[in-house]
């Protein structure tokens, strides 16, 4: 079913711009769904799991595209595709496409932008190691390496320890920024839970400042990996990583007994905060639409997912989101974007 000659382009795959495409499109509108990379899915195709409820995010992402396959008709997905250039015209934005071959010049009614968020760079970190020693590594990283692990868990060696370190370029005024990164506690609380899903007999220790669980089931599941699956969680920030006895020794401090503690690691896995992508600085740019003094997107008062004259958006682009929340963006951005369409019309009457 296609309602109108009105069009909305979407950029981004990941969980918010499919749900906004699909929502847009099923409402009858025309879509263009643009994704820079190969592949949709975002991030939530590099990870193993999802906290709260052990999910598997490759059979949401299959459901996903196979219900972007069903509404073909309206939306149009285009992958290895980003904007080219784009100019406002009468209610909306002459766009100019690319991938790497050819251009596609269209006119659109409404732009929705969901690019996600970013990792902070963790090599700001040098006392981490990060960048020079292997076992060292950020948290997409670690989620690939469970991946790896959960395929060939019997070819694998159970590593004897992983130590987690929370609060990476977040929440630290000195190195980092001052805000919570708000997803961290959760995924790193899923990482070693699955850890010793996998490995029982390997020791987790998660070095903590203090743990932030609020949402639907987030305090059960992060108790649930501390009391049934017997990680560890130490407060007090690691200090330093060095190597030793080939496997990785970590310096902290343990605040609430105030003793300092070492203990050594087969891998240490930074929880890396979120940033704003560098790509959504040029879309902000572009489209003329504000940000907060970090660059992650801003709405426009009293309108949550609208940030300009016909831009809207949804997800990471915004600040840091669980995949739920990025799917709720999505859709609120969708039901902005279809009343719009709707007073066109109405007007165009
Ligand atoms: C280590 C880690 C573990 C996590 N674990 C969980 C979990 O267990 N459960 C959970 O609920 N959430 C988890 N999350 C959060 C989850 O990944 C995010 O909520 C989700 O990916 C946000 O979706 P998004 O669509 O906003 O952004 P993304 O998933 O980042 O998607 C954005 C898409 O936009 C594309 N893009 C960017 N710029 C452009 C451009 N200029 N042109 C075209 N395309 C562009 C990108 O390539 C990407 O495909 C985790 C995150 C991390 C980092
Ligand atoms: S969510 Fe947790 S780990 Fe992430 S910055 Fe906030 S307190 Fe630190």
């Amino acid at each position: 079913m296609q309602n109108t000659a009105k069009t909305a382009l979407v950029i981004g795959a990941g969980p918010a711009g499919i749900e906004a495409a699909l929502k847009i499109g099923q409402a009858g509108y025309s879509v263009i769904l643009i994704e820079k990379e190969k592949q949709i899915g975002g991030m939530v195709g590099k990870l193993c799991s999802s906290f709260p409820r052990w999910e598997n995010p490759q059979e949401m992402l299959d459901l996903k595209t196979r219900e972007l396959g069903k509404f073909l008709s309206n939306i149009t997905l285009l992958t290895n595709t980003t904007l080219k250039f784009c100019e406002p015209v009468e209610k909306g934005y002459l766009v100019i496409l690319e991938d790497s071959d050819k251009e596609l010049n269209v006119k659109v009614d409404a732009v929705v932008l969901a690019t996600g968020f970013d990792l902070f760079d963790a090599s700001v970190y040098g006392e981490y190691g990060y960048g020079i020693y292997p076992g060292v590594m950020d948290a997409l990283e670690f989620e690939n390496q469970l991946k790896d692990w959960s395929a060939h868990k019997s070819q694998t060696e159970a590593p004897g320890a992983i130590a987690f370190f929370k609060c990476v370029g977040s929440r630290d005024r000195s190195k980092g920024n001052p805000y919570c990164s708000k997803i961290c506690c959760m995924y790193t609380a899923k990482q070693a839970g699955l850890v010793k899903e996998l490995f029982p007999e390997t020791k987790c220790y998660v070095f903590y400042m203090d743990y932030r669980s609020a949402g639907k089931g987030y305090e059960e599941f992060v108790r649930s990996v501390i009391e049934e699956k017997h990680v560890h969680y130490i407060r007090g920030r690691a200090s330093k990583v060095l190597p030793q006895n080939n496997r990785l020794l970590v310096r902290a401090e343990d605040t609430l007994m105030g003793i300092p503690i070492e203990v050594e690691v087969d891998k240490v896995v930074l929880a890396t905060g979120v940033i704003p992508r560098k790509e959504t600085a040029r879309l902000v740019e572009a489209f003329g639409i504000n940000t907060d003094q970090y660059g992650f997107i801003e709405s426009e008062f009293g309108s949550p997912a609208k940030a300009g004259k016909r831009v809207f958006f949804a997800g990471g682009c915004n600040f840091a989101i669980e995949l739920p929340g990025a799917q709720y963006q999505g859709a609120a951005a969708a039901a902005e974007v279809i009343n719009l369409f709707y007073q066109d019309e109405q007007e165009e009457r």
